[in-house]
């Protein structure tokens, strides 16, 4: 039976020490707040925003709220965005996503001071973490790194293959575990023998936004296994791109979904919060 992986608990510790650390701060005078931006009303959007301003309070970081009607237009969305580039007090901007089809993502991520990308999406912070320079992480990647080394997972020599090759995890995901050290193979949809390769990983990585798509056969014993994926099953359930059930009797860890990977997103966001404000 496979350790569970909790990053319920392990977000909480984190969360703990940045409400500490920001107190600290604030005691030196140095305060800041979060912009959160929503364009539209996405039901899962708005859940992630809401979460994301609760952790704000809960850290004692201040968070503002700009909620959009769906027609917003590019333009105006990337004025508010310049307006806040400018507010000394503003730390950390984020736009939820994904944006209505009529704006450009890409071109709203550029417009974002990199000084306060705290999604750490902004060319130059992929840039910076690329070279292994200061800048702000990518939250889930950064989030997964956390998760390994406080559950005592070795990465240094480790074969880890990752499945998933977007911007968002997969690309940064391979670049935090060669930081690490770790030998890192990256699949996709184009991979031949994707059961092979997944056979060999001494850490695997899930992120490829199929419900449900791995099972024991993709896994090695003894392997550590973490599920980035998150969809609603036929009943309504939360669940992973990985088959729980069967990968847990043969790993040796594993991250259940919910309470795994999800959890570690919002708390590096408060970790990219705190350092901004702690750099000021
Ligand atoms: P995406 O759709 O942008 O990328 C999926 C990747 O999987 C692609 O690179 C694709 O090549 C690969 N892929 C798809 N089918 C494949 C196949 N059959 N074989 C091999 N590779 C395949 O998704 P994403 O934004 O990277 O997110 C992945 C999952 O993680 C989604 O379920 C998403 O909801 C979830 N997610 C969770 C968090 C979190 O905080 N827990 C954060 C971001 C994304």
């Amino acid at each position: 039976m496979a350790k569970i992986i909790d990053g319920k608990k392990i977000s909480q510790q984190i969360k703990d020490e940045l409400k500490e650390k920001a107190a600290k701060l604030k005691e030196q005078g140095k305060t800041g707040a979060l912009a959160v931006i929503q364009v539209g009303q996405d039901p899962a959007s708005s859940v992630y925003v809401r979460n994301k301003k609760n952790a704000c309070a809960y850290i004692g970081i201040e968070s503002l709220a700009y909620e959009l009607p769906e027609e917003t237009t590019e333009e105006e969305l990337l004025k508010l965005i310049a307006e806040l580039n400018e507010k000394e007090q503003v730390k950390g901007i984020l736009v939820q996503l994904p944006l209505p089809g009529h704006i450009c993502e890409d071109k709203v991520i550029q417009a974002i001071s990199p000084c306060k990308d705290v999604d750490g999406f902004h060319p130059q912070s992929v840039g910076a973490m690329t070279i292994g320079e200061p800048g702000f992480l990518s939250c889930t990647p950064a989030g997964i790194i956390q998760l390994l080394k406080r559950s005592g997972v070795e990465i240094a020599g480790k074969h880890c293959v990752i499945i998933g090759r977007s911007n968002i995890v997969g690309k940064p995901m391979a670049l935090l575990m060669l930081r690490e050290n770790a030998t890192v193979t990256i699949t996709h949809s184009r991979t031949r023998n994707l059961k092979e390769v997944c056979q060999q990983a001494d850490i695997l990585i899930v992120a490829m936004g199929k419900p449900q798509f791995i099972g024991a056969e993709y896994v090695k014993e003894g392997a550590v296994v973490i599920d980035v994926g998150i969809h609603r099953d036929e009943n309504n359930k939360l669940c992973g791109d990985v088959k729980f059930a069967e990968v847990e009797s043969l790993a040796s860890a594993i991250t259940p979904v919910p309470g795994g990977v999800g959890p570690m997103t919002i708390a590096m966001l408060m970790n990219n919060c705190v350092q901004s404000i702690e750099e000021e």
